[in-house]
């Protein structure tokens, strides 16, 4: 998924490249380089690892020239090894490239340039873009009238043999003023300064260098100069391109005293409910107020059935979601997983609304399926935390989820935000229809309540850090929950995973019973997640099930709840809420606990193994 990065101007392009790379890690960091073209050439520097670690290998002999690009790896073809990482040579080593994305057709491509005599450096699917610009330039006569035609040319007779995704950033050894970029399914942005021009995969890493943003679109690729811009679009030849003003400063995000973003961000969560409701509940009408929707009257009445796609945290969201709208808003809805939805081809009527919901709003299988439906006419919107987001551009409308910045790779204070906004969409539709305006009221106040309650599950941290010592050790977690503590099971399920490498399953409480119940044994703890509600007595008698196999439990309750503490090993009190925003309160001790295990296991919490931040590959 990577981050992207380039440089040309007046300026030493290494200051820009590092800074912007830090910025643009939470989409990758396996291994990072920079490439700068200086007085003597190209200078390469790769490491393994952190950026932290290329500023090492780089150490004093920072390269002084001004044209440069970047790159953050999350690797999908070759280890991540000093060798796979970007950029990479083509040819000679005239053509220095780094890309975002993945090459389907990169082994036929391959072959046919080891024929012709290519030698391979990596194993990567990258390499052969480098070596297939190399070669159309080979073939083309150097002494052409326009030379930038030249290489203009080479990368778009590339970019056409390509299938799959790209978003890149190529420089040529012999032309020290010119740098292209192009783009297809893998996000680029270009950043129009004064006398220089920057690249990167999302425009966090132009604050404070630029607020004049041109969002790349597919099949569009662009000349960089330090004083020219040019955009080519593969059909339509040279278009004007569509500067904006970057809408917000990136925020310098700290850890505020905090050991961990992670942390922090579970701490933050009562703020960024409040952000997410902030003048968004109509108490006059009841209902919510959602200014982006773009929809209007008449489309909103012949709404009839909504699909909510999303990937990992997103989809539970999208789980709760459909249990809210489908309740008060008596709309059949469909949760869809974006990766397999973008291949489907289901039935979908003209009433159907399709939200894509993503944290970062550049999660690329979200992106892909939102597109997809909204090629086939469909309404899309988009629920997302990034102002600018490639799916806020894509979409017809949306919701920003206000929640600031998150930063840990493992989501927490972005979930609760969705469910909330899912919970204020509920309303707004379920007052377009049957919900009374009494209800409506009486649905308002108890959002109102979900900050404070958040706020006092929160005080459960040493709790849940008692639980985590007693079970770091353990290979088996399961976590059971059922109706709207159903998809609270898997979020949970899916914090522990991601950050402390310890195998869980989330399931429907009742499921249990037709598998999961195999795996029950001394040493592996069940969490329930067991607030009052309708099934409250099913629950119990799964947790009873499980004791009388011999199996830890944890439960999460609701306070004083006696029957829960006869049948429980350790409980953890959440404050009650009703039903349906339950999720939103019983998912805090389930993040506390990945984040206490994850941190005794000695793990990195922010940046777990094999994750990224943000999936923009597919
Ligand atoms: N497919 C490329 C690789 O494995 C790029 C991956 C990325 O987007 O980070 O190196």
């Amino acid at each position: 998924m990577c981050g992207i990065v380039g440089y040309v101007g007046p300026k030493t392009a290494g200051t820009f490249l590092i800074d912007g790379l830090r910025r643009l890690e939470y989409r990758g960091y396996d291994s990072s380089g920079i490439a700068v073209l200086g007085d003597d050439g190209v200078a390469l520097h790769r490491a393994v690892g952190r950026i932290d670690n290329l500023v090492s290998v780089i150490g004093s002999q920072s390269p002084s020239g001004s044209l440069g690009i970047g790159h953050t790896r999350w690797a999908t073809h070759g280890p991540p090894t000093e060798g796979n990482a970007h950029p990479h040579r083509g040819g000679n080593g005239e053509v220095v490239l780094v890309h975002n994305g993945v090459i389907e057709n990169f082994q036929p491509l391959r072959e046919e340039l080891v024929a012709k005599g290519y030698a391979f450096q990596s194993s990567t699917d990258s390499e052969v873009i480098a070596h297939l610009i190399a070669d159309a330039l080979a073939t083309s006569p150097r002494d052409s009238e326009d030379a930038e035609q030249r290489y203009v040319d080479a990368v778009q007779q590339t970019a056409n043999r390509l299938r799959g995704t790209y978003g890149l950033a190529v420089l040529f050894a012999d032309c020290p003023e010119m740098l292209i970029a192009a783009r297809f399914g893998s996000p680029l942005v270009v950043g129009v300064g004064r006398g220089e021009h920057f690249i990167a995969s999302d425009a966090s890493p132009l604050a404070g260098h630029t607020d004049r943003i041109v969002y790349l679109a597919d099949h569009q690729l662009a000349i960089l100069r330090p004083g020219s811009l040019t955009v080519l679009h593969r059909d339509n030849g040279k278009i004007s391109p569509d500067v904006q003003m970057l809408e917000t400063e990136t925020e310098q995000v700290s850890l505020d005293g905090y050991d961990h973003y992670m942390l922090k961000e579970i701490y933050e969560q009562p703020d960024a409910i409040r952000n997410a409701m902030r003048g968004r509940l109509d108490d006059q009408n009841a209902t919510a107020l959602f200014g982006g929707l773009n929809l209007t009257p008449q489309q909103l009445r012949s709404v009839d059935r909504i699909i909510l796609t999303g990937c990992g945290t997103s989809w539970h969201s999208a789980l709760v979601g459909e249990y809210l709208l489908e309740e008060f808003a008596r709309i059949p809805v469909e949760v869809e997983y974006a990766s397999e939805l973008r291949y489907r081809n289901p039935p979908i009527e003209p009433g159907t609304l399709v939200f894509g919901i993503t944290q970062s709003g550049e999660t690329a299988d979200t992106l892909a399926a939102l597109v997809e439906t909204k090629r086939k006419g469909h309404r899309t919107l988009a629920i997302n935390n990034v102002v600018g987001s490639s799916i806020a551009q894509a979409a017809d409308g949306g919701v920003y989820l206000h929640a600031g910045p998150e930063i840990g790779v493992a989501s927490t204070k972005a979930y609760t935000s969705q469910c909330c906004t899912l919970a204020m969409l509920a309303l707004y539709f379920g007052r377009l229809r049957h919900l009374s305006y009494e209800a409506g009221k009486s649905y308002i106040e108890n959002l109102r309540r979900l900050p404070a309650a958040v706020e006092q599950a929160l005080s459960c941290d040493a709790l849940v850090r008692g639980i985590a010592e007693k079970y770091q050790s353990v290979n088996t977690f399961l976590y059971l929950g059922r109706q709207y503590n159903f998809p609270t099971a898997l979020e949970g399920a899916l914090k522990l995973k991601e950050i402390s490498y310890i195998h869980a399953e989330g399931y429907p409480a009742a499921e249990m019973k037709h598998g999961p119940i195999a795996l029950v044994d001394q040493h592996t703890p069940s969490v329930f997640i067991v607030p009052r509600g309708t099934t409250y007595e099913k629950v119990l008698a799964n947790m009873e099930e499980v004791k009388a196999r011999g199996g830890p439990i944890i439960a999460i309750a609701c306070q004083a709840d006696p029957a829960i503490d006869s049948l429980a090993d350790d409980v953890v009190h959440v404050p009650a809420i009703p039903e349906f925003l339950q999720p939103i309160v019983s998912v805090i001790p389930l993040q506390l606990l990945a984040y206490h295990v994850a941190l005794m296991r000695g793990c990195d919490v922010d940046k777990p193994r094999n994750l990224a931040k943000s999936v923009t590959v597919e």
